[in-house]
């Protein structure tokens, strides 16, 4: 303090005393810390964490479960017989985006809604598309460059 302060009629209150703390003195209960950490994990699993892993968010699984994601799979089913392009395993087949991955078309194209996915060409695009069985799936990670290149694909 010190000095003189001119009152311009308007009285300042202290406004720094609303900062009322509801949390004064209560410490977060057992329970309140396992919700806590349960929707900590859940967000984790949702892949709101981190994105580089497998963009495995809502939003992809909504992309496959559309008819246009349905038809270019059947489509690219079609076009390889049915079997897988490296192995030729017909039982457990999958569509795999290649050479262009999903992801690299997702961000690339700043995929943000269903319906953006919808009017991407590139996405539904049957030259870049491949089938692959399970196994040749999992070997691939996300972009399976080294394994194509072993396969001369
Ligand atoms: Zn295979």
């Amino acid at each position: 303090m010190g000095g003189i302060r001119k009152s311009g009629g308007f009285k300042k209150g202290n406004k720094l005393g609303c900062g009322k703390s509801y949390w004064k003195g209560k410490k977060f209960s057992q329970k309140t810390k396992l919700k806590m950490r349960v929707a900590q994990k859940r967000l984790v699993l949702l892949g709101k964490h981190h994105w580089g892993n497998g963009l495995s968010t809502p939003l992809r699984k909504a992309i496959r479960e559309c008819f246009k994601y349905r038809q270019w799979r059947s489509d690219i089913f079609t076009r390889d017989n049915f079997r897988c392009v490296f192995c030729g395993n017909s039982g457990y087949i999958e569509a795999d985006h290649y050479p262009k991955s999903f992801a690299e078309i997702f961000y690339g194209y700043n995929i943000k809604s269903v319906e953006d996915a919808i009017n991407c060409e590139e996405l539904w695009n049957i030259n870049n598309g491949r089938t692959l069985c399970e196994d040749c799936h999992k070997k691939t990670g996300n972009h399976g460059k080294k394994f194509a290149k072993k396969y001369g694909r």
